[in-house]
């Protein structure tokens, strides 16, 4: 798989680029906030580094969904992009995580994780 990946919104009003880095985390969510915040029945994740990340076109609204979590979504079109841990632990803001369906070539990916699954549907 190429090293940079890219991605962006619906609309196109915001495109972007990332590394993708050592980890080959895919990780599928069924949190409550994932799901309210995609509309989705579980959000599916991408673990990038947070450096070497940048939006090569538009501004995204961002969304403090946490005290220790922001993400990232169009305003326009409100497809969700991003999500990244805020605090002191380098280890865990390192890494950004993107939406798979923002992706331009998901179907590159594989899954390697379920996290929340407590919260799954049935
Ligand atoms: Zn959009
Ligand atoms: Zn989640």
């Amino acid at each position: 798989m190429a090293e940079e990946l890219t991605g962006g919104c619906f609309c196109g009003a915001l495109a972007y680029r990332a590394r993708r880095g050592e980890s080959r985390t895919v990780a599928h969510c069924h949190c409550g906030m994932c799901r309210k915040l995609t509309g989705g029945s579980f959000a599916t994740w991408v673990e990038v580094p947070f450096e070497g990340f940048a939006f090569t076109r538009g501004e995204p609204r961002r969304l403090r969904s946490s005290p220790f979590a922001e993400r990232c979504f169009c305003g326009d079109c409100g497809c969700h992009i991003s999500f990244r841990y805020h605090g002191e632990r380098e280890e865990i803001t390192a890494a950004l995580w993107l939406t798979a369906g923002s992706l331009d070539r998901p179907q590159d990916l594989v899954p390697t994780d379920v996290i929340f699954a407590a919260e799954k549907l049935p």
